[in-house]
Parts: structure tokens; sequence; C-alpha cells
């Protein structure tokens, strides 16, 4: 997305179509092994060198780093002036020279691989850098709603799956001689997963009707959609926590069980309390955005 509404047609055309077909695995690089929720701080380093930029640092928790075809990063052409020093860049992982990657091993997210990545002396054109020099902090910023937004659809997915699964569970599974959906204990969490699921879903659908309806959907600090994105996957990620927990507790001991999904989803969950901003950066970005001078209660 972040490539989609700031690369020229030229970046885009090279892109974006085999990205769209699947040909092109894509990867964003943001984080830094000292540089997390204070993402601002990063270190990674481009050197303008004739019409070329030199990078030199590291990206780590990088989805997909381990296999993509072409990686959006950040880094700093402007070491003085902070976060208005940053610019984005592309690359292409798998053919440029001084990229590289170390899979990380994690206990959750399994489908996707998750990279360790360090940049050595790697030489790009200048033609790699788009949305301008030293303009990367709103691309960033704003891209992160979008992402948020998007986040917040795969823990609505593991929310349904997992109330869908334990529904069915719950009226096959017999014990003292009942389906467990008969006991009310079973029933509460039933209906909590429900209403938890519910919410969670009102509110990533309002904030992605809310984006949709915003001209380039352009989020980012002092905009309505950076405090919505930032509310809705806060909101997606804990609802979803306790929702995947309780199905694992609806399953009982086969709920502890890999040959059963909801202990996937239980394992994966964890991650919208952390990717993206963590629960903490979100409140703190709902926070700042509600003490705007300008917030119009109601939205
Ligand atoms: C599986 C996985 C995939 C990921 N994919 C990507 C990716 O594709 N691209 C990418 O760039 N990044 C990715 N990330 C990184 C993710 O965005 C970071 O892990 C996240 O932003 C937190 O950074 P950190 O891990 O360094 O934690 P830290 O920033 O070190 O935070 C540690 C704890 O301190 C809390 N904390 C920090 N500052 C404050 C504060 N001011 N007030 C209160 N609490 C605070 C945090 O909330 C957290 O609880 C991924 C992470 C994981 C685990």
């Amino acid at each position: 997305d972040n490539f989609r509404r700031h690369a020229s047609e030229a970046q885009k055309a090279a892109i974006l179509p085999k990205a769209c077909s699947g040909e092109y695995i894509g990867c964003l690089g943001i984080t830094e092994p000292n540089a997390g929720s204070d993402a601002m701080s990063m270190t990674t380093r481009a050197e303008k060198k004739g019409n070329t930029y030199v990078i030199n640092g590291s990206k780590t928790f990088i989805t997909n780093a381990p296999l993509a075809d072409v990686m959006v990063f950040y880094a700093k052409t402007d070491l003085g002036k902070g976060p208005h020093g940053i610019s984005t860049f592309f690359c292409y992982p798998k053919t440029t020279k001084g990229f590289v990657c170390e899979k990380i091993k994690k206990w959750g997210m399994r489908t996707s691989p998750t990279g360790l990545v360090t940049f050595d002396d790697m030489v790009l054109p200048e033609d790699n850098l788009f949305g301008g020099i030293n303009q990367g902090v709103q691309i960033l910023t704003s891209g992160l709603c979008t992402e948020r937004i998007t986040l917040s659809g795969c823990s609505l997915g593991s929310m349904r799956v997992c109330l869908e699964l334990s529904l069915k569970y719950a009226k096959e599974r017999v014990q003292f001689g009942k389906p467990i959906a008969n006991f009310q204990f079973i029933q509460g969490k039933l209906a909590d997963m429900y209403t938890r699921y519910l919410s969670s879903k009102w509110m990533a659908y309002s904030a992605a009707a809310f984006c949709d309806g915003l001209e380039n959907k352009a989020g980012g600090k002092g905009t309505d959609l950076d405090r919505m994105a930032a509310a809705a996957l806060l909101h997606c990620g804990e609802a979803g926590t306790a929702v995947v927990s309780d199905a694992v507790q609806i399953h009982g001991g086969y709920g502890y069980c890999q040959e059963y999904a909801v202990s996937r989803h239980y394992l994966d969950e964890k991650l919208w309390h952390i990717g993206a901003g963590t629960s903490e950066v979100r409140r703190m970005i709902i926070a700042r955005e509600l003490l705007r001078d300008d917030f119009a209660s109601g939205r």
C-alpha cells in the first residue's frame, strides 16, 4: 500500500503487476534490533554516492523476508534531522549484493517466515528511493494505519473460526451424559466469544469504511484515521486473545493439542498485541489523537 500510494508510475509498473499476481512476495522493513516501538530512532543509513545509495544497517522481525522478491524499507538519509531524515527505498532481496537474511524461529504465525535482515554495503540505484528524499516518516506512519486495519481482519478471521469450531465441538462433546453446550459455563463462554467477535467486526469494518472514504487513504499523526485504525487493532487484538483462549478451554485437553486448529489460533493471535505497534503504542496513539484540539467525538 505504501508503494502503491507513493512510488512513481514507472516504479509501480515494474513491481505492482507481479505483486498482485503473486509472482512477487513483498516484505516491509521498519523495525530494527534497537528501534522497535521507538521506530523513528532507526539507525539504518543510506549514504548517497554518485547516482547510488549505499545502505548499511539491519531490520528485524521482517515478515516474509526469507522468501521475499521485493522489500520496501526505511533508512536515514540525513542523520541530523531525526525522523525528518528518513527516506523510503525498495530493493530486490534475491538479487541484490549486500542483502543478508537469517530466519528467526518463532512459536506462532508459522505460516509466514520471519527474518533478521542485514544490509552490508548494499548498493542501490538512486531510483530505488521513492516518495521523496527525507519524506519517509509520513509514508511510514500513514502506511501503519492501513496495516492496522488489515491486521484487524486477520484477528477477526481467527475469532470467527474459533467461534465456529467451538460451537460445533460444544454440541458434539458429551460429558455427564449431555453435550457440553448444555452447561451454562460453556454457554457463557460462547456468548462472550460472539460478543467480542461482533464488536471487533464493527470496529474493523467502520475503520475500513472510513479509510475507503478518504482521498488516497492518507492517515498518520493528526488524522482521524490514525485513532480509528489504532483502536480497531487494539480491540481486535485484545478481544481476539480472549476469544481463542475461550476456544481452547471449550476444547479441554484436545484444545492443547496441535491436531486441533484452535491451538494454532491460540499461538497466532498473540501477535496482534505486538505487530504494527504494540497495544501500548496503540493506546498512546489513541490518547494523543483524542487530546487534539479539533477532535470531534462521535467518530
Ligand atoms: C511475528 C512478527 C512479525 C513482525 N513483522 C514485522 C514486519 O514485517 N516489519 C517490521 O518492520 N516489523 C515487524 N515486526 C516487529 C513489530 O512491529 C515489533 O516487534 C513491535 O513494534 C515492538 O517492537 P519491539 O519488539 O522492539 O518491542 P519494544 O519496543 O522493545 O517493546 C517492549 C515492550 O515495551 C513496551 N513499550 C515500549 N515503549 C513503551 C512506551 N513508551 N510506553 C509504554 N510501553 C512501552 C512495548 O509495548 C512492549 O510491551 C514483527 C514482529 C513479530 C513478532
